[in-house]
């Protein structure tokens, strides 16, 4: 994939209405993005993908939505508040981050850059903390402090016992979060791959100890199969163990999901063995039993958990990398997004092939019928090429003309956004008919 694949995708994103700089009109605000109105639905996509094949199609794994703002012993007991609390120092060669206490172990030295031996190259050093504090009420101080939370996956571990006994799920069971995250990023960049404020789809994954492995092992697969299954080409995806060093404080094995992102391979999401670990910190900071009670064979046990944590921005730029494609129709170059259906913005848009009050009423009850279902454009300005070049720019999978034939005949013309194909079809079979091309 060329480089440039990217900035035509920005732009495109740009231009279409899909992801703006955030706060624009006052100069932008690094490194934060608006949704626009159709970036918003193609998350919502995502986010519905996710949840129809984690929770929806399964009958081990429940949902929830817990609180963005959480106090303070939350993050003690995880383990965030000690974790995210060093001197970083960024090397401006580089740009590597760096703890600055670890410089001379690293092979580096108070001025040294340990990876490129630049000498002088880095920033000031910032005690750091990731995550966003805030204060509750109108006294700002101790005692007030609240935190944003940097991961969904607390919620599901403070409510292991609440959503355990009121859902009656044994384990192997899972708690699935989607929701905001916030993270005060060192070195965010790269469009929507690493912002401050984000999306994280989470599920966590009780388990029986002794299963702990293979449940990794099934969900390391799982989730890379969801990627190819909604047209992420396989080639472009990876499954990368993470070296000894680079687990975190709580994992036993972690796997990347990678993605061959224009600037490289890069994380896509991670699988994560966290142990009983979050379990038995909260048990043991809260003073609550956090454990599950195996009756048949009578036996008290912590479960072990398996984390699948994606990103729904980031899975987002992921599928629009990869559905991006330019190819010629009749000589004319196009450009177009090759989305699978379920994630495209506008599943069908209806074209009325002119704006004459005789089309109108057809054209619009025809658009009524089908908004029923899915999300359906209208669009009836410009020339009928145009207006599928703007569709398939957008990923819109099926185009649906309305001509002055249509009041003879009943029928109108479906056109496929990959094929180009068109075919006549009856309107009274219309909304079948979209069902079926789009397979949903
Ligand atoms: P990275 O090393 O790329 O910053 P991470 O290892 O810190 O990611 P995790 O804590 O494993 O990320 O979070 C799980 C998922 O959440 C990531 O795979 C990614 O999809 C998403 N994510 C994490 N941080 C960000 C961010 N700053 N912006 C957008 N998405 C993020």
């Amino acid at each position: 994939m060329a480089a440039t694949e990217l900035d035509q995708v920005v732009n495109l994103c740009k231009r279409r209405g899909f992801v703006y700089p955030s706060a624009e009109i006052y100069g932008g605000f690094r490194s934060s993005y608006d949704y626009g109105p159709l970036g918003s639905l193609m998350l919502r996509n995502v986010r519905e993908a996710w949840i129809r094949t984690m929770v929806q199609q399964r009958d081990d794994v429940v949902l929830i939505d817990a609180a963005i703002l959480a106090p303070p012993q939350v993050f003690e007991a995880s383990g965030h508040l000690a974790n995210f609390s060093d001197p970083l120092v960024d090397c401006t060669k580089c740009k590597q981050r760096f703890r600055e206490d670890h410089l001379v172990e690293l092979g580096g030295g108070p001025d040294l850059c340990p990876n490129c031996g630049a000498k002088g190259s880095f920033t000031a050093a910032r005690a750091f903390n990731l995550m966003f504090k805030t204060y509750a009420g109108p006294v700002e101080g101790s005692g007030a402090e609240v935190y944003m939370r940097p991961e969904t996956a607390q919620g599901m571990f403070v409510n292991f016992t609440n959503v355990q006994q009121t859902s009656r799920k044994k384990p192997p069971f899972g708690i699935a979060q989607v929701g905001k995250s916030f993270r005060n990023e060192i070195t965010p960049g790269n469009f929507i791959f690493r912002t401050r404020e984000f999306e994280q789809m989470e599920l966590e994954f009780f388990v029986p100890p002794a299963e702990s492995a293979k449940w990794y092992e099934y969900w390391c697969n799982a989730r890379l199969q969801w990627y190819i299954d909604l047209g992420i080409p396989a080639e472009m995806l990876t499954l990368r163990p993470h070296d000894a060093d680079e687990l975190s404080h709580y994992s036993s094995g972690t796997s990347d999901i990678e993605f061959l992102y224009p600037w490289g391979w890069g994380e896509l999401e991670g699988v994560a063995q966290r142990t009983d670990y979050d379990l038995t910190q909260h048990s043991n900071h809260s003073g609550q039993k956090l454990d599950y009670f195996d009756q048949a064979n009578n036996e008290r046990y912590i479960p072990y958990v398996i984390e699948p944590a994606a990103g729904v921005n980031r899975a987002m730029a992921a599928f629009l990398l990869a559905a991006y494609d330019e190819d010629e129709i009749d000589g004319e170059q196009r450009s177009i997004l090759r989305l699978h259906p379920r994630l495209a913005p506008y599943k069908v848009a209806v074209l009325p092939l002119s704006k004459k009050d005789t089309l109108t009423p057809l054209a619009r009850k025809i658009y009524a019928s089908l908004a029923d279902r899915y999300m359906v454009d209208y669009d009836d300005t410009q020339s009928i090429g145009k207006r599928y070049r703007r569709q398939d720019e957008v990923g819109t999978p099926l185009c649906v003309t309305v001509d002055f034939e249509s009041l003879e005949d009943g029928a109108v013309t479906i056109r496929d956004r990959d094929t180009t194909q068109q075919v006549r079809v009856p309107i009274e079979s219309l909304v079948g008919e979209v069902g079926a091309r789009l397979g949903f």
